[in-house]
């Protein structure tokens, strides 16, 4: 009592907890096949299955919960549902668990701890939108996810609590980029994993050609609570007008970092001080990168902005997958933006020249001591403007910020 699964002892979790007469926060030991089921694990497929659950009343409950996709782009999942349901059979489903962006871990987290909740919303997703196959996408630096994943799958198959679809898991090969959908979605057709031109969308032209449902991992873990406490719950979340869950990604120079359940809407000060255990010894807040490599680096004095889908863009930045790194003052900002720079430059996959050149260029005009601000500031518009994923639009941000924020860095 006093502290959630995470070690967090906070009067929030506590009073959330208390609210909700169970602490939502996950598991912290491995729950296998049998103890999933024990515990009336995949009972809510059945219902589904068998029509006690009726698929509107799903699909609303859903869409009323407000939950959007949380590999990054937000968007809505029971539109995103009812969008493809009304595409074309037959119809695929992807999921993506590449897990790439730099310090994102929450997949795996959910994974180690709670694979069946993964899978148990995966079986009520395909059947809401009648999907014939799924596929999912591991990320093969995950080595012992993917034995987890393995072995809870044949222990699922040998023994399913009913006709499962086909489900397929395919090993990606440590490529940023591929955590893009498209470019998933090339890798598992076997190409080289590049970004597709959009239209059209793969909810539309997918997989193999195929309307596919395309979603990340987490998104997919909240199907049966949200479903079986229905969609007040998770919207009955939230601070600062905002809605929801999210799990965040914590690292840097907090006392505790790890993934931290916590209210959609949260600051960053908030999260450091309720569920982060407050800065490590020595050090003093400094700035924070709300959104992993590609969301932005922003100082201590704006460390009041809700973190969540639409608060950040207003200031150049976005929360992605929720991956939070926070800076203290032994630590400068520009050195991040150079290393997220040169980690763009790598991970590039050389499709389109703005992005492909331009992260080339602007690594090395950042090295300079003193910032040629009219020239990167140029050559972020032309890879804002032509790039063709988010990796080339994105990866000017850092230089941005750092130009707008820490100008007396640069
Ligand atoms: Fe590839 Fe970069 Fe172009 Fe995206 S923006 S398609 S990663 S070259």
């Amino acid at each position: 009592v006093g502290k959630n699964a995470f070690g967090n002892a906070t009067a929030e979790s506590i009073a959330l907890a208390v609210k909700e007469k169970q602490s939502y926060a996950p598991q912290t030991r491995h729950i296998g096949y049998e103890a999933y089921r024990e515990a009336g694990g995949y009972q809510l497929w059945l219902d589904c299955l068998s029509g006690k659950r009726e698929l509107e009343s799903v699909m609303k409950t859903m869409e009323d919960s407000g939950l959007r996709g949380l590999g990054g782009a937000g968007f809505p999942t029971g539109r995103k549902w009812r969008i493809v349901r009304d595409a074309p059979a037959p119809r695929l489903m992807a999921i993506n668990i590449d897990e790439g962006e730099p310090g994102t871990f929450k997949d795996r987290y959910y994974l180690e701890h709670d694979p069946h909740r993964f899978l148990e919303g995966m079986l009520i997703a395909a059947w809401a939108v009648g999907i014939d196959a799924v596929y999912i996408y591991l990320r093969d630096e995950y080595h012992a996810c993917r034995e987890t994943l393995e072995r809870e799958l044949e222990l699922l198959k040998a023994n399913p609590p009913a006709k499962l679809p086909a489900i397929y898991l395919r090993r990606g090969a440590g490529a940023y980029i591929c955590g893009e959908e498209s470019a998933m979605i090339e890798s598992i057709e076997g190409k080289r994993g590049m970004p597709r031109l959009r239209p059209p969308y793969v909810a539309q032209v997918g997989l193999f050609g195929r309307p596919t449902l395309e979603h990340n991992m987490e998104t997919l873990h909240w199907v049966r609570e949200i479903l079986e406490k229905g969609a007040g719950w998770f919207a009955s979340h939230g601070r600062n007008g905002r809605k929801g869950l999210r799990s965040f990604s914590v690292s840097g120079r907090v006392k505790k970092p790890g993934v931290h359940l916590a209210p959609a809407g949260i600051t960053v000060k908030e999260l450091i001080a309720e569920f982060c255990g407050g800065m490590l010894d020595g050090h003093e807040f400094y700035a924070y990168l709300p959104g992993g490599a590609s969301g932005g680096i922003l100082p201590e004095s704006m460390g009041d902005i809700p973190l969540d889908f639409d608060t950040l863009q207003p200031h150049g930045c976005f929360i992605g997958s929720a991956a939070v790194v926070i800076l203290s003052k032994k630590d400068k900002a520009r050195d991040a933006a150079v290393n997220l720079m040169r980690f763009f430059e790598h991970e590039s996959c050389g499709q389109c020249t703005p992005c492909r050149v331009g992260t080339s260029k602007a690594a090395h005009l950042m090295e300079a001591p003193k910032w040629d601000n009219a020239l990167l500031e140029e050559l972020s518009q032309v890879m804002v403007d032509a790039s063709i994923c988010g990796l080339g639009q994105a990866a000017p941000n850092p230089i941005r910020c750092v130009a707008k924020h820490f100008a007396h860095e640069v």
